[in-house]
């Protein structure tokens, strides 16, 4: 994995030369540090500035894909004329787009019901915060003392055990939080895939250069299907770990100034 910085003249070319280009964001981690509890995992002013001077570049379409519910990220970022994609893509908001997964939605009464049986079950362990996101549910464990754990990781498994030998949902997990999904073949990657398709007019497909930035496992499935797009993947983080990502950039500041490098190539181009 090479550091993006270290190879810019040729991802600046790449920019200069591409017809449109499809700028993808995880948040968490990505756009901003991984902080104890999730509500307070801010967008810095500047990050914000400049998704949104991105935003109004003429050939750029912008787009936040979270494992956050929907309503949540919109709030969290607040950049207008932006793609919105939460619960891991299962839904996506935008201009001229609007879209719920079919399928998780139906399940949402069963995640209702998931929700009130974890929480109950979980209550008696100090630091476990369950957060209901409508279509998933995440079990966030990381103000738990490390000895306890192990005790998180039992009673979540006894409570999904049933619903997952269903087939109704599948797990994943990521820093510090496990995540209920529904059993539907739909993840980050399929949401890339479904953006690239609707923005990638066939004819011009390969002038069209999609990015994607994310920081944890469930990124992964985003960054195969920018690489098979021939897009530029790059994991976030300090040591670059096994990733499927290409690229890598160390942290949410540095993703901060690759923003506002990207902002000085693109403008240099429209000078
Ligand atoms: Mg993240």
């Amino acid at each position: 994995m090479q550091h993006l910085f270290s190879v810019w003249q040729d991802f600046s070319k790449r920019l200069k030369v591409a017809r449109r280009v499809l700028l993808l964001c995880d948040y968490d981690g990505t756009l901003t540090p991984i902080v104890d509890r999730p509500e307070l995992a801010d967008l810095s002013e500047k990050t914000r500035q400049l998704l949104q001077t991105l935003t109004r570049q003429k050939n750029f379409t912008v787009g936040i894909i979270s494992g956050r519910a929907l309503a949540d990220l919109r709030q969290k970022v607040n950049v207008s004329n932006i793609i919105y994609s939460g619960n891991h893509g299962l839904e996506i908001e935008g201009p001229g787009i609007g879209l719920v997964n079919p399928l998780a939605a139906e399940m949402m009464p069963v995640f209702r019901l998931i929700n009130q049986v974890l929480k109950k079950a979980l209550a008696p362990i100090r630091g476990v915060l369950v957060e209901d996101k409508g279509l998933t549910i995440s079990v966030h464990y990381r103000l738990v003392e490390e000895s306890k754990s192990e005790e998180v990781k039992n009673i979540f498994e006894r409570v999904i055990d049933t619903a997952r030998s269903l087939g109704k949902v599948r797990i994943t997990s990521g820093k510090k939080v496990y995540e209920i999904r529904p059993g539907v073949d739909w993840d980050k990657g399929a949401a890339i895939e479904f953006l690239i398709g609707r923005f990638g007019k066939t004819k011009v497909k390969k002038e069209l250069l999609p990015i994607f930035l994310g920081d944890d496992e469930t990124d992964d499935d985003g960054f195969r299907v920018i690489e098979k797009h021939g897009g530029v993947s790059i994991f976030v983080g300090e040591k670059p770990a096994r990733s499927a990502a290409r690229y890598y950039l160390k942290s949410p500041a540095e993703v901060e100034q690759f923003l506002e490098q990207m902002i000085d190539s693109v403008s240099d181009r429209q000078a």
